[in-house]
């Protein structure tokens, strides 16, 4: 940019939304009290909810909470796979006035006990067995208080905590209603996991706003999946790129479905695969984009289904874009984008540093290589450290530091490989200074860490490519391998 000029700043073609002053649960479920549609249920187990029962529950756990010494300024943590009961206890704690932190119930106990820690966790709590009731008041709403804390790796290192306030999730909710207008007719697949930001906001909460019925169900295989959108008959699904190939490439019947809108987010998406899913789901797949410490930034419009579908989308109404040489605050053709709007988090909970390193000048640097085509945006190459396997955020910092920890292990970097099935695979290069197999290497990786993010391919190496001051150079190894 030269000197003196205006930076240039993408906005979305829709005008900004208001945002009422409300906490989520309030703002969620403000019609929810005399509704006897059902909100959520299970395709496994059957377990369903009211919009009406899931209001009285919400607000009867969330007086136990209280009653049970739970009070604003608390976190209290939810590790559980989708199920309609996550929607009681995620809204009970934020109607008690504290913060939930959502964890993935996949984690090993270490890893859920560090990000217990991370998020300053003072319980845990468990769905079967919900604190109830009392005379206890419930404390007033304080949109400006954190709602939830999500975890994600950001740019660089291992997890951090997301803290989001209400007002973040309510204008994130707000931002997209004008362009997908979700209703009481519309029943959605709910199988991408509510503790992430996709399940939290662009499924669970878009949906209870809405009115809809929600089909919690565990990750199954296409044939299995299929059947249950056919069974509910489910009108909005919700994919990340290795469910939309898992589509793509299966090869039985697809039974009879009614969908109308089918949107693929968290990770790049195919364009073959994208148009072999489409044929199948006879309905158009059209991308959206976000990210744990933003939420959904861009949509494609449920009325725009003619628009590119390579590209993630426009942005949301009162999101705004810049697109830099990465690392700067330069504008370029081609760049990292830079993000702002008042669904973007506070910072990472209890991390100033790493806080002020993800922002430049007020605007959340995303780590995300993108160009812009008329308005819609496209991700050219993730630049960030993040690894993305299923969609799930695997930090290559995390699996490093294990692999270190091996005897025979003097150095080691990791990096994402591309795997059509699985998006990405976390893929371990290794300096040895000992007998050691690359069997036994991924077996003692495997023994830490949840399954998503064991190592799945090893390279024995005689250098690490570091930087001048000995960061890993990652990119220099991802390059020399394609
Ligand atoms: P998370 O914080 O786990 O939601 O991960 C956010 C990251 O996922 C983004 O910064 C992107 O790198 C990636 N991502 C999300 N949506 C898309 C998309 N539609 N296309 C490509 N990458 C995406």
């Amino acid at each position: 940019m030269e000197p003196g000029a205006e930076p240039v700043i993408y906005r979305s073609p829709l005008p900004a939304v208001a945002v009422p002053e409300r906490t989520v649960p309030e703002h969620v479920l403000h019609r929810a009290r005399h509704n006897d549609k059902i909100a959520l249920v299970d395709a496994v187990t059957d377990e369903s909810l009211t919009y009406a029962e899931l209001a009285e529950q919400v607000e009867a756990v969330a007086r136990g909470l209280v009653r049970t010494g739970i009070r604003p300024g608390d976190t209290v943590a939810i590790t559980s796979p989708n199920r309609p009961r996550f929607a009681v206890g995620l809204h009970a704690v934020m109607a008690a006035g504290a913060t939930a932190a959502l964890i993935n119930p996949m984690l090993t106990p270490r890893e859920i006990a560090r990000l217990n820690k991370l998020a300053n966790v003072s319980r845990t709590l468990d769905l079967d067995d919900l604190p109830l009731g009392g005379n206890d008041s419930l404390p007033p709403g304080n949109p400006r208080a954190r709602a939830v804390v999500l975890f994600s790796s950001g740019t660089t290192g291992v997890a951090k905590a997301v803290g989001l306030s209400h007002r973040a999730v309510v204008a994130n909710l707000e931002q997209h209603r004008p362009g997908w207008h979700i209703g009481e007719t519309d029943v959605l697949a709910a199988n991408l996991p509510f503790f992430h930001v996709y399940g939290f906001t662009i499924i669970l909460n878009s949906g209870l706003l809405g009115g809809a019925t929600l089909v919690t169900m565990p990750r199954g295989d296409a044939a299995t999946y299929l059947r249950r959108l056919a069974d509910h008959r489910v009108t909005r699904a919700y994919l990340v790129p290795p469910l939309a190939a898992a589509i793509a490439d299966h090869a039985g019947p697809v039974p009879d479905l009614c969908l109308h809108h089918v949107l693929c987010g968290a990770a790049p998406l195919d364009d073959a695969v994208r148009r072999e899913a489409e044929r199948k789901l006879r309905a158009p797949v059209r991308q959206g984009y976000g990210l744990t410490e933003a939420g959904g930034t861009h949509q494609t419009f449920d009325d725009d289904v003619a628009s590119d579908p390579t590209s993630i989308g426009v942005l949301c109404p009162g999101t705004q874009a810049r697109v830099v040489e990465p690392g700067t605050t330069t504008d370029a053709p081609e760049g990292e984008m830079l993000l702002r709007g008042p669904q973007v988090m506070d910072g990472y909970v209890g991390d100033e540093e790493a806080t002020r390193q993800a922002f430049a000048d007020g605007w959340l640097r995303t780590g995300d290589l993108v160009r812009v085509h008329e308005g819609r945006f496209h991700v050219v190459d993730r630049i960030k450290e993040m690894i993305k396997y299923k969609g799930y955020q695997v930090a290559p910092a995390e699996l490093e530091a294990l692999l270190r920890r091996h005897p025979a292990v003097r150095d080691a970097a990791v990096v994402g490989a591309p795997d059509r099935v699985n998006g990405e695979v976390p893929k371990a290069f290794v300096v040895t200074e000992g007998d050691v197999t690359a069997e036994e290497l991924m077996a003692f990786v495997a023994a830490e860490v949840a399954p998503y993010k064991k190592v799945r391919q090893i390279v024995f190496v005689r250098e690490i490519p570091r930087s001048v001051s000995g960061k890993v150079l990652r990119r220099t190894l991802k390059e020399a391998d394609r």
